[in-house]
């Protein structure tokens, strides 16, 4: 056989098992979006088995014979064939060591997990949970021991959703971010006080005017609902079947109608990312975003730095009244601008201000990290979590399920994840400082022209999919990888603006239930 027959032989292999992940993810995208809970242990049984089949394949003799034969060629294959090539030999050193046999009983765990979570949320009962979590997390510390690891155990987690990260560079980041926003959040609380301006937050805007509003945002920025749509559940994410079909969800809460306004955002960040990759990757392995920390880079460019600036404000402004009509004929675009930048400790992450979001993530990075260090009895979480709350943002939950139970990620195995979203932050402040040289981003927001935004993030990050590492792509547009501080600059001086400019910082926050993970 000649290298060109072994290479389409090695390709047609890769979409048989990328054929199963996809189904996978409709199994999980039908669950979040409705499935009946009395099928809950049916589907388990069949995302075991599937599961199980995906990562057969991806770490079986056939999958080695491939790596083996077409590596010795290394430089002179095509890019694609490349970044092919180093996706599935990363999978099959990682995970070769695991036997099959528990990979399956993990995967039947987790759905099984999912609803106990939820249940456990529900009832804060977190000794429900427990037990469950319990498990998953034994499991996890077996998996990092076969799979081996370099310095922290915890590496081996990082590693898989932003590829070279560690708790040394973390440490680092977060340890810097900590020095920024105390003393900002002082200062901002040294305001208490002044007139409270942004109860309007929580006027009634009925459901069907909420998705009006979707489908203006969802337009305005240039989500393309011809291969991709909008439905509801209870914690808002993505989830993409390659670049011709992304979904988004969202949840419409009637009294905090900016709830689901930024959560579509934030999801449509998300799926612009997926839907301009380039044709010739389509519906392969490389047919979606190369990291977490990157693909929350767009989702937080879309929902914070774009959503939240007040340039957007003056741009959405008409068209959000046309919608909301008379309730909200009091209130200025500059007003619902602070509203969207009201900054204080709070007790759930996905409620959190741009500002406080970091130390959440904080919270959740350290417990994980202490849980792969050594041993641990999972009784204890909801003491430590709460004692890490009040460390990082002076503010205690009554009750677990506004605590250490808010989010569904530890009942799916997510350990590792939570970091993407302050590193995916921090992505999207150094690419802001680039795109800033090219364009002048603030102008075409106000403007509207959010078409050169997005033209600029396809070319630079969106159509490579996962043809290079997140370092490479870092590296080549910014010339270098993880800083903070080009976040820090932007926090400093986006609050330090708001603050001077209006002191409307301290007000309290509605308490909504709910979740999501992405
Ligand atoms: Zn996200």
């Amino acid at each position: 056989m000649n290298i060109s027959q072994t290479v389409e032989r090695f390709k047609a292999y890769t979409d048989r098992f990328n054929a199963i992940h996809q189904a996978l993810n409709l199994f999980s995208w039908d669950m979040a979006v409705g499935a009946p809970k009395g099928g809950t242990e049916s589907r388990a049984k069949y995302v075991g088995i599937l599961s199980a089949e995906e990562f057969s394949m991806r770490v079986s003799d056939e999958m080695k014979g491939f790596l083996d034969a077409l590596e010795p060629y290394g430089e002179s294959l095509d890019e694609i064939t490349k970044a092919m090539l180093r996706i599935c030999r990363r999978y099959y050193y990682a995970y070769k060591k695991i036997p099959v046999e528990e990979m399956r009983e993990y995967s039947e765990l987790l759905p099984r997990a999912e609803a106990v979570w939820e249940k456990a949320r529900e009832e804060n009962d977190f000794a429900s949970f427990a037990p469950i979590l319990d498990r998953i997390i034994r499991y996890q510390k077996k998996f990092v021991e076969y799979r081996g690891y370099e310095g922290h155990p915890y590496n081996t987690l990082l590693d898989d959703y932003e590829p070279g990260m560690t708790v040394e560079k973390l440490d680092v980041f977060f340890n810097r971010m900590k020095e920024v926003i105390v003393p900002l959040l002082k200062r901002i609380a040294a305001s208490d006080g002044r007139q409270d301006k942004t109860g309007f937050v929580n006027r009634l805007v009925p459901v069907d005017k909420q998705r009006a509003v979707a489908g203006l945002l969802m337009k305005t920025v240039g989500f393309d609902l011809n291969r991709g749509m909008l439905k509801e559940s209870a914690h808002p994410f993505t989830n993409d079947f390659g670049k011709n079909d992304v979904r988004i969800t969202t949840h419409y809460h009637e009294n905090a109608f900016l709830s689901s306004f930024y959560s579509v955002l934030h999801e449509c960040g998300h799926a612009i990312y997926e839907q301009n990759k380039m044709d010739t990757i389509a519906d392969t392995i490389l047919d979606t975003g190369i990291s977490m920390g990157v693909h929350e880079s767009q989702s937080r460019f879309y929902e914070n730095i774009i959503g939240r600036s007040e340039a957007f404000w003056e741009y959405i402004y008409n068209g959000l009244m046309e919608i909301l009509g008379d309730d909200f004929k009091d209130v200025s675009a500059r007003q619902f601008y602070e509203a969207a930048n009201v900054a204080k400790p709070s007790l759930i992450r996905i409620e959190a201000d741009e500002l406080t979001y970091c130390l959440h993530i904080m919270v959740r990075y350290e417990i994980e990290k202490q849980l792969f260090s050594g041993d641990f009895d999972v009784n204890e979480l909801p003491g430590v979590w709460n004692a890490k709350m009040r460390e990082y943002l002076g503010v205690e939950p009554a009750a677990d399920s506004a605590g250490i139970l808010q989010d569904i990620h530890w009942s799916d195995g997510s350990f590792g994840y939570f970091p993407s979203y302050a590193i995916g932050n921090a992505y999207a402040a150094q690419i802001l400082h680039v795109m800033r040289r090219d364009i002048p981003v603030e102008n075409c927001v106000r403007n509207g022209d959010f078409k050169r935004i997005q033209e600029w993030l396809t070319e630079k990050i969106h159509r490579f999919g996962s043809l290079k590492t997140p370092s490479e792509l870092m590296e080549e547009l910014c010339g270098e990888t993880l800083n903070a501080e080009y976040y820090a600059e932007y926090l400093t001086e986006k609050f330090s603006a708001v603050y001077n400019r209006s002191g409307v910082l301290i007000l309290p926050r509605p308490h909504i239930r709910q979740n999501y993970f992405c």
